[in-house]
């Protein structure tokens, strides 16, 4: 590390310093004696910008820059899993160790244990040739996960040598030799930029569901493993919730959850809770499959700024394994407002309220990382990469920026509304504006793996509920005496679908998680109540509280404690003729 420039100016985490001729954007500098790790977001001539990591406060002008000629990389090795780190992969266990609570500044702590060995196999011999990509041998992570030791992006060639047994992440595993006789030392250490996206061969069309087991999300708007999805809603509306749950249940085998908290403490509850939550479909701690990054609103903005980056490229080299992998971020508001803070620092032009103009391109080069993908190498490997971004509108307005600029480029948009959780219907999912674009694409897999009539029930149900948003204008205006009986069937069905359906405890063990096979099985129950009941409600005298007050009609409000079990299929069934036959036994003629 030389000395290089000189401070000219320091604005908050900006640094400007003069003297850097050389420099490269986005290469790493560290800032004053006190070694304050940033990085250059702006070059005019021999002055630089620089987005500094930690407080500036006590730095001033005339103290030296540093440069080291590298870019802001994370390391990629075993031992990512289980780890909690800041956002330029500090873990945040050894930062405390080495400062204490209150983290001081200019720490370097690695990304990993350059010290832990781990037990490496080899699955190719030497003398085989490999492209960058193809695995050279595994290591067990976790009792959940197998780490795959990949040949590095831009290494290709024969095996020379390859070794077995423990070793740490630095120590030589394999030399290969390229065409022009170089020889390369790997270890199982990668290091990566984080704001270049990982290679890949090709990305496909997403067709596969992402089954978190929450109703709403998987029946009536469906993310696609690869997808890209947004949660935006007004404060306490459930978006923590939402992510959470879904970093709990989802089936992805690797979860990366990126915390920008709003306050500290909010940060603080998800890191006590979140090492001690289990894996339902495993019992082991979901922590072993989990990688986090937090960002607690005591840490400086532009280290937000760069968490995204550094979870995204922790995530895309899980999905490079063959894995499916899904990241949250809670919330991409505050990552968009470390942007708007620098911008109006460098005295950017400023675009829509203040945001940068950049903040829409931006915003979809984060997005853009999914994807289902056909990974690098000769081994014929996919993975995917599902990225699902909360946002936080300031007062729920979905006007704003962020908002705006996140629905152009996700497919997927899970509207919280606050007066669904002010009435605690949760989760708090709008299920009139929400949408989804994946349905056609993973309709193959719905009609192909649960049912050939899901697709088509959804839509049914969906256009109840619409109705039911139509007709309650009407009863408001001219009571309930004013409609058919075929539309007070639609919507006691749309009550139903609501209440027994779509409402859903998270907090609640046997409730938080159904799979989408007993979803199915659900909706088909209250649809089976529209059906068979829309054969008689035309009757003259038909009354509407002898249906209600069938004893089956109990059956159906409590389906969702039919248990998943083997014997589920049968007895929903079961159900729905015991509801046909007492809902036809109603008829008169
Ligand atoms: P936000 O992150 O949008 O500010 P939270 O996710 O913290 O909101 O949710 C606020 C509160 O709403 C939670 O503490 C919880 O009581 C309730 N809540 C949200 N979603 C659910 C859910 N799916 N099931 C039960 N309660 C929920």
């Amino acid at each position: 590390m030389q000395k290089q420039g000189t401070i000219i100016k320091v604005s908050g985490p900006l640094v400007v310093a003069k003297g850097m001729e050389g420099a490269k954007m986005y290469e790493v500098v560290r800032v004053s004696d006190k070694k304050l790790i940033g990085e250059i977001i702006g070059i005019n001539g021999d002055e630089v910008s620089v987005q500094v990591y930690e407080e500036t406060s006590g730095v001033g002008p005339g103290e030296p820059v540093y440069s080291t000629g590298e870019t802001m990389q994370v390391e990629l090795a075993p031992g990512l899993l289980e780890s909690i780190y800041d956002g330029i992969q500090r873990p945040l266990k050894d930062l405390e160790k080495a400062a204490g609570a209150y983290i001081t500044r200019g720490i370097d702590v690695p990304g990993l244990d350059y010290d832990k060995k781990w037990d490496f196999k080899s699955v190719k011999n030497a003398g085989e040739s490999v492209m960058s990509g193809d695995t050279l041998g595994e290591v067990q992570e976790t009792s959940l996960i197998k780490h795959k030791i990949m040949t590095p992006p831009g290494v290709a060639g024969k095996i020379k040598e390859i070794k077995n047994g423990n070793f740490n992440i630095t120590e030589t595993i394999a030399v290969i030799t390229d065409a022009d006789g170089k020889d390369h030392n790997i270890s199982m250490l990668q290091k990566w930029s984080i704001r270049k996206p990982r290679p890949i061969k090709t990305k496909f069309i997403p067709n596969e569901p992402l089954i978190s087991g929450t109703r709403i999300l998987d029946t009536m708007f469906p993310i696609a493993k690869g997808g890209a999805g947004c949660i935006p809603g007004p404060f306490g509306a459930g978006k923590t919730v939402t992510q959470q749950t879904l970093a709990k249940y989802c089936d992805a085998q690797i979860i990366v959850y990126i915390g920008c908290g709003e306050r500290g403490n909010e940060m603080t509850d998800v890191l006590a809770e979140f090492p001690e939550l289990e894996d339902p479909n495993t019992g082991e701690k979901l922590m072993k499959r989990t990688v986090m990054i937090a960002n607690t609103s005591n840490m400086p903005v532009a280290a937000r700024e760069a968490s995204i980056y550094t979870g995204v490229t922790i995530a895309e080299y899980y999905r490079d394994m063959g894995y499916n992998v899904a990241l949250m971020a809670d919330s991409t508001s505050r990552w968009a407002e470390a942007l708007r803070e620098m911008s109006g620092r460098l005295e950017e032009m400023p675009g829509e309220e203040g945001y940068p103009a950049y903040l829409g391109s931006r915003t979809a080069e984060f997005y853009e990382r999914s994807g289902m993908v056909k990974c690098l190498g000769s081994e014929e490997r996919q993975g995917s990469l599902t990225l699902i971004g909360a946002v936080s509108p300031p007062g729920g307005d979905l006007s704003e920026p962020v908002t705006q600029n996140t629905l152009r480029v996700t497919k997927v948009f899970w509207g919280l509304d606050a007066k669904l959780a002010y009435r605690r219907h949760f989760p708090a999912i709008n299920w009139l504006t929400s949408y989804t674009l994946y349905q056609d694409n993973i309709k193959d897999y719905w009609a192909n793996e649960i049912a050939e009539d899901f697709e088509s029930l959804r839509a049914e149900s969906m256009g109840i509920l619409q109705e039911e948003a139509k007709l309650e204008e009407i009863v408001r205006l001219v009571g309930m005496e004013a409609l058919s009986p075929k539309e007070r069937l639609i919507l006691e069905t749309a009550k139903s679908l609501r209440e027994d359906f779509l409402f859903q405890n998270a907090f609640d063990d046997e409730d938080a998680f159904t799979p989408l096979k007993k979803q199915y099985w659900m909706l088909k129950s209250i649809m089976n109540v529209y059906h068979t009941a829309f054969k008689v409600v035309d009757q003259e005298d038909f009354n509407f509280d002898e249906l209600l007050a069938l004893p089956v009609m109990q059956k159906v409000v409590g389906c969702k404690n039919i248990k998943a079990n083997d014997e589920a299929e049968a007895n929903y069934k079961n159900l729905w003729e015991e509801t046909e036959k007492a809902i036809m036994s109603l008829r008169k003629i």
